[in-house]
């Protein structure tokens, strides 16, 4: 799934290519990820894309009220709105010329007021499109913690270390942070040398500290590599991101760690297959980890695509 990084490589280069451009028509396909596809269609149109914001792991398309003589909603309502997207597992958003022939699976079509179209495709429809006015925009967001990339040292280390939960579901809570999923958890935990199923609260202060530090480090890296693809991940102009060449721990199960050389695990934590060095990360009493599925040499098998 996308997380913070691979969400903001889609949507600095939508700020690039559909900031300033007219919604003009809707076109939808398979709806049943879509929240209420009605108010896409009635409510888009006539609209100025004004921002893309990220938020946690989506995407604000920020909407002007509507303007001018082009559409008047029948409703009456012209405040500001939003339409949110969440690309789920394997969604994309790109735009296209509209001539161009569309790519299987695109479910959503917003013709631009250049001759292009924004297009959403999205083969399993794990994603999410919503169209949300100002409250129930608010209500949206009032679910999420702080940005990992703006949160200080202070709070993240005062708010893990008071929580029992294990380190690896705190960092994947977003309610707690937003933006990181299972990839940025394990590297950052690696880089901190601290097991995915310590509790918060057995963090020493200096230990949330670093992990602070190396999770903004990890993020910021990947940002600027355009995030990690894993499967099918690909930028808004259609590039595959580059920081999964830098993953040290995730998807490296039986092959050797970068900083002791010992053979990389793999336990579930929170729910999910979580790697690490049993070595520079040692486990809590009770947590063990998975049987080596089977041997594998650091070169046989190519975890990544891209
Ligand atoms: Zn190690």
């Amino acid at each position: 799934m996308p997380e913070l990084p691979e969400v903001e490589t889609v949507a600095r280069g939508l700020r690039r290519t559909i900031v300033g451009r007219r919604i003009v028509s809707v076109r939808l396909g398979k709806t049943d990820f879509i929240d209420d596809p009605a108010a896409l269609e009635q409510n888009l149109p006539g609209r100025l894309i004004e921002a893309v914001e990220r938020y946690g792991k989506f995407m604000l398309l920020r909407l002007s009220a509507v303007s001018g003589g082009e559409f008047v909603p029948s409703n009456g309502d012209s405040v500001p709105a939003a339409l949110l997207v969440h690309l789920g597992m394997t969604g994309q958003i790109a735009p296209s010329a509209a001539a161009q022939p569309s790519e299987k699976h695109t479910h959503a079509f917003f013709t631009l007021d250049d001759h292009r179209e924004l297009r959403y495709t999205d083969a399993r429809r794990f994603g999410r499109l919503a169209y949300l006015q100002a409250e129930s925009l608010a209500e949206e967001l009032r679910a999420f913690g702080a940005d990992p990339l703006e949160i200080s040292a202070e709070e993240f280390a005062k708010q893990a270390r008071s929580r029992r939960a294990r380190i690896k579901s705190l960092l994947m809570d977003q309610g707690f942070l937003r933006g990181v999923g299972n990839i940025y958890a394990d590297e950052s935990l690696w880089r901190a040398k601290i097991h995915p199923a310590r509790l918060g609260v057995v963090l020493k202060k200096e230990q949330a500290v670093l992990l602070h530090r190396v999770l903004r480090e990890i993020l910021q890296k990947a940002i600027v590599l355009r995030g990690s693809s894993i499967s099918d991940f690909l930028d808004a102009e259609g590039q595959p991101g580059e920081y999964q060449q830098h993953h040290r721990a995730y998807g490296r199960e039986g092959e050797r760690c970068y900083r002791c050389g010992s053979v990389i695990r793999r336990a579930i934590v929170a729910g999910r297959s979580s790697y690490y060095c049993p070595k520079c990360q040692p486990a809590p009493r009770g947590c063990f980890a998975l049987p080596l599925s089977r041997r594998k040499s650091g070169k046989s098998k190519k975890k990544v695509g891209g």
